[in-house]
């Protein structure tokens, strides 16, 4: 049993490694509009084609110290840490899912491992561009309707269970829909509405629909007050809110019964 958990792990590490080089390939042609499925990797200074050898996540970067190969000029750290956040997210996921990894939530997990990709990769696109693509967006609402589907299936309580994402779903996206009209798109993008719809879908309660803006904020507050303070960033500057929503979105998803079952008990025996 534990030689297996073993193997899934490294398994797991392995193909996060692989995803966080996808999403680091992915995001970078995406932007430029390039070919991102048939296209070949390159240096983004000298536009040297990389050999296959150079491809290989984590290993290449360090057996490169760091460096392009032909130009010498640095490669960027954020290429290693995608590739070794995305492996975290992995194995975090693996060993706290909320429930038993077998039969249908084989399924549901592997979805989700492809859903963690898409949301790394709108958390890069976020802090370099500012932007939260809708067809990246979209694609992900698209996996998140799945998983749904695939869950009300084998619910047995179907009514309570749809009343659940609809209200998750209405209270993360019509909040920051509401924020969005109100503030003329000043305060929050378009495309964290959207990504509060994706994200109340994956989180499939009201509850923690909830106690996902409360986190995001939360998060948002601890690294922006600093930030402020320290003279870095002035009130005015724009921050953008979609990489705290996904980071708290992760935490919920592992997490959130956990914490409002702790929440629940504090309040009952306080
Ligand atoms: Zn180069």
């Amino acid at each position: 049993m534990i030689l297996l958990m073993l193997m899934v792990i490294i398994v797991l590490v392995i193909l996060g490694l692989v995803g966080g080089s996808f999403v680091n390939a992915f995001v970078w042609r995406f932007h430029e509009n390039k070919n991102w499925v048939s296209g070949r990797s390159e240096c983004i200074y000298c536009h040297h084609q990389l050999s296959s050898i150079e491809l290989i996540p984590l290993l290449s970067y360090i057996g490169l110290g760091g460096k392009c190969h032909y130009c010498h000029k640095h490669i960027s750290l954020q290429y290693p840490l995608v590739e070794l956040f995305t492996a975290l997210v992995f194995i975090v996921s693996y060993i706290y899912w909320p429930v038993p990894i077998k039969g249908v939530q084989v399924l549901i997990f592997i979805l989700w491992l492809v859903v963690v990709i898409g949301l790394v990769a709108l958390i890069i696109y976020d802090i370099k561009w500012m932007l939260l693509p809708n067809s990246i967006v979209f694609s992900l609402i698209a996996v998140g309707l799945l998983m749904a589907i695939i869950n009300l299936l084998n619910a047995q309580n179907k009514g309570t269970m749809t009343l659940n994402y609809i209200e998750a779903c209405a209270i993360s996206g019509g909040i920051f829909y509401v924020i969005y009209v109100l503030s003329k798109g000043k305060w929050i993008g378009g495309g964290d509405v959207k990504l509060g719809l994706l994200l109340g879908l994956l989180v499939a309660t009201p509850e923690k629909a909830f106690l996902l803006l409360f986190l995001a904020s939360l998060i948002g507050s601890i690294v922006s007050v600093p930030l402020m303070l320290s003279g870095k960033m002035k009130r005015k500057t724009l921050i953008p809110f979609g990489p705290f929503l996904i980071i708290s979105c992760f935490v919920i998803e592992l997490a959130g019964s956990n914490i409002l079952h702790w929440y629940m008990h504090m309040l009952i025996y306080r």
